[in-house]
């Protein structure tokens, strides 16, 4: 990679963050490599994602954050140092055609939302559809019924695999904490309610993203894409395997870092020309 001039203060390295409802990712990147961290959201996004800049910085060993930042997510607005605030769904975009080269769909399911990105062949977005309606199918419904049933969101995929699934019906997550408490005391095995649980997140999320045709490769992205037996069941719905690249998770925040990357240098440039 060639050396690029250096903004004062950052070193060349530029940030991505991604305010989230549910976490804050940040993404130090410095066009070769990129470190991610992250941390639950909180009732003040601005300063918990400042401090967790601040940590990642020193961490990537840079004497102070980098200057140019580009936010996204729920609360991109709410950073003022932001030199860009695009939407999710590009960064997404960008970030998933970053970790999966060619990528042509992406598939994000975050805490309060899912959403479906057709991309083209140069990887920009050519349509797209959202839930950020329901909790329905998102990670939000994952937590609350993992909570019912006392499992970690993280362990719900080891209990639920190769297990038959219990067919849920209530979509709503209020219904289905209730549904999953009655089927509890009855006696149904707690693996098939997961499994149930997974179903039927797969088969919401499937039918969301049909009307635009999903096509390999297919990435899925967003924290619940963490958990292994959704991922196998979503592609089992869309018959097409479902990728889940390495770093899934950042995948907004990195889309935000590369942009943060181009208006550094774009900036730079442009800084070159004048007299
Ligand atoms: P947002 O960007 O909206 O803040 P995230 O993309 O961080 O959301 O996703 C958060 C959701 O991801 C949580 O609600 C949780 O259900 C799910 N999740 C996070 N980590 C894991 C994991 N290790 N395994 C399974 N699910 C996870």
């Amino acid at each position: 990679m060639t050396s690029l001039p250096v903004k004062h203060g950052d070193a060349g390295a530029v940030a991505g963050i991604d305010l989230g409802s549910t976490t804050i990712k940040v993404v130090i990147y410095d066009g070769s490599r990129y470190i991610a961290r992250i941390i639950s959201a909180s009732f003040d996004p601005a300063a918990t994602a400042s401090a967790l800049l601040a940590a990642a910085s020193a961490e990537y060993g840079l004497p102070a954050p980098p200057v140019t930042i580009v936010t996204t997510g729920y609360g991109r607005r709410t950073m003022k140092d932001a030199a860009l605030t695009p939407t999710e769904i590009a960064c997404h975009a960008r970030g998933a055609s970053f970790l999966l080269p060619g990528c042509r769909f992406v598939i994000d399911i975050g805490g309060q939302d899912a959403k479906g990105i057709r991309l083209s062949l140069e990887g920009n977005v050519e349509d797209f559809v959202m839930n950020d309606k329901c909790a329905a199918g998102t990670g939000r419904f994952l937590s609350a019924t993992g909570l019912a049933l006392g499992v970690p969101v993280d362990q719900l995929a080891g209990h639920a695999r190769g297990v038959e699934p219990y067919r849920i019906n209530a979509m709503c997550t209020v219904f289905a904490e209730s549904e999953v408490i009655s089927l509890v005391n009855q006696g149904v095995e707690r693996g098939a309610i997961i499994a149930g649980l997974h179903a039927s997140i797969a088969r919401r999320t499937a039918s969301m993203v049909a009307s635009l045709h999903p096509r390999p490769p297919i990435a899925f992205t967003g924290g619940v894409s963490q958990n292994c037996d959704i991922a196998q069941k979503l592609g089992e719905e869309l018959r097409q395997p479902v990728i889940v690249p390495r770093d899934a998770i950042y995948a907004g925040a990195l889309g935000a870092a590369l942009m943060a990357w181009d208006h550094h240098h774009m900036s730079e440039s442009e800084v070159r020309k004048s007299p």
